[in-house]
């Protein structure tokens, strides 16, 4: 059997360019005891990737160059040497950016095809969605009447933490990029208040619309989006930071003066709680996550939007769209049917 692959060919400087990957097809050894061969159905493509293209400090070690980029993926067993999994059951792994994987049989979740849509396991009922419900639930701890702000608010993790906040009983504002945005923030995903964080008002936008002030920023952008929010946090807000998305491609700090006192005596007048986390931290909460978000989903309380792109071969360029906003909800590569 043989796998087409995407490897990390250079470590990329800014923008990943099609000169950091290459593309080749080699031969797969056969499933050891307690493996699987599997052919991959659909790739997540996620933002922390960017992460694993780099060498510089990170919570997880990078992608060596000339290895396979990683990634969460859907797979069709075609072979098992593990009495767990039969050929044709489908299975949640993390096979990464390639045609066909070996993965450990231990490693793998099966999923039912009867109960979702096969593409949920990588989004709403998977991993964003999963960083959304701990995130928000643990660190952000949205309370009845409170405001809750969160940007990339189409994105798989946005869009759940503002649902969720609305289950909760607190007011939803989501910003993202562009008109079509805004009007899915409002129209699919119910959101109190959308706003375009590339108007050039959006600062005054987003002051019309937390006239109480915000009780919990959920940090995933970073960069002008938290200049605006700053001056908006109430006493006592929390902010969990899930991610930087706008700073991702950077490669030194932003120009201009040093704000780190500014942000300091922020946090310190208005009694702020900033937490990061890695939503692997929570996994304990997973099985609740799981049965909260299905009957979510069935009672038409959380709806998703996915954006899914034909063929591997469309890897590269879509990832680049991730970080610019070209997405429109959870990104996924259909690799096969
Ligand atoms: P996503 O929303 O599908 O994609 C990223 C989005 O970021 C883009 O669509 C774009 O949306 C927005 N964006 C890009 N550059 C921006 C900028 N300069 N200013 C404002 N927005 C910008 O991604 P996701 O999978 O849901 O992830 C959202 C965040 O959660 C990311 O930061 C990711 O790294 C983080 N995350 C963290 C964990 C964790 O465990 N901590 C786990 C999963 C994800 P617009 O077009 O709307 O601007």
């Amino acid at each position: 059997m043989k796998t087409t692959r995407i490897v990390l060919a250079s470590r990329p400087t800014g923008t990943p360019a099609d000169e950091n990957f290459r593309t080749e097809t080699v031969e797969l050894e056969s499933p050891p005891p307690g493996s699987a061969l599997l052919q991959t159905l659909y790739l997540s493509l996620d933002p922390y990737m960017r992460g694993r293209m780099s060498d510089a400090p990170s919570y997880a070690p990078p992608v060596e160059v000339g290895a396979t980029m990683v990634g969460a993926t859907v797979s069709r067993v075609l072979e098992s040497t593990d009495p767990a999994l039969s050929s044709g059951d489908i299975v949640l792994g993390y096979g990464g950016w390639q045609t066909h994987s070996v993965e450990r049989v231990r490693h793998l979740r099966k999923l039912d095809p009867a109960a979702a849509p096969l593409t949920t396991a990588l989004g709403v009922l998977g991993m964003p969605g999963f960083t959304a419900y701990s995130g928000l639930l643990t660190i952000g701890q949205p309370k009845a009447g409170e405001t809750v702000v969160v940007a990339a608010a189409t994105g798989p993790v946005g869009a759940t933490v503002g649902q969720i906040a609305k289950i909760n009983g607190a007011r939803a504002v989501g910003i993202a990029g562009g008109p079509r945005k805004v009007e899915l923030l409002r129209e699919h995903f119910g959101f109190d208040a959308a706003i375009d964080h590339r108007a050039p008002d959006f600062a005054e936008q987003l002051a019309a619309a937390t006239p109480d002030g915000i009780d919990v920023y959920f940090e995933n952008v970073g960069g002008a989006v938290l200049d605006a929010v700053l001056p908006r946090l109430n006493k006592f807000a929390r902010i969990p930071v899930c991610g930087l998305v706008s700073q991702y491609n950077d490669s030194e700090l932003p120009p201009g003066p040093d704000r780190m006192g500014l942000l300091m005596g922020l946090i310190l007048r208005k009694s702020l709680t900033l937490r990061g986390f890695i939503q692997t931290e929570f996994l304990d909460q997973f099985d609740r996550f799981q049965a909260d978000m299905a009957g979510w989903i069935d009672a038409g309380r959380v709806a998703y939007l996915e954006d899914v792109v034909d063929g591997l071969d469309h890897t590269v360029e879509a990832f680049r769209g991730l970080l610019t906003g070209k997405n429109l909800g959870k990104l996924v590569i259909k690799v096969a049917d």
